[in-house]
């Protein structure tokens, strides 16, 4: 399925019901930050042992916590108009400039971060 695809699916899932009165930027940012916290919520205070078993154990509900926050990011992006695919396209063009993998590969440091470690070398 394409992008454009599913977001007509979303579209037509809240115009059915008349939604869209409610579905502006801000509820849409809430209700998506809200389901990443029920995601989270599979793993808070888990050891990564624990983690690795509820991946298994809670599969299922732990995939629908992901589709439910790419619907609300999906459809978010669609309220705001901005094309999902290209505006990840520029984004990870600059993280890649950000970011470059001769300098930072195996570090987990900030952008801000590595350079400081750089210099202090
Ligand atoms: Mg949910």
């Amino acid at each position: 399925m394409q992008l454009q695809e599913i977001t007509d699916k979303i579209r037509r899932f809240r115009d059915e019901r008349d939604w869209a009165q409610f579905h502006n930027p801000k509820d849409m940012a809430m209700a998506l930050s809200i389901e990443a916290g029920e995601l989270m919520e599979h793993f808070l205070w888990k050891s990564p042992e624990e983690v690795a078993a509820r991946v298994v154990e809670k599969r299922k509900e732990i995939e629908e916590e992901v589709a439910d926050v790419a619907i609300y990011l999906v459809e978010l992006a669609d309220i705001l108009g901005i094309d999902l695919f290209e505006a990840m396209e520029r984004k990870m063009e600059k993280n890649a400039a950000k970011y470059p993998a001769e300098q930072v590969r195996g570090s987990s440091l900030k952008y801000n971060e590595y350079g400081e470690t750089q210099t202090r070398d």
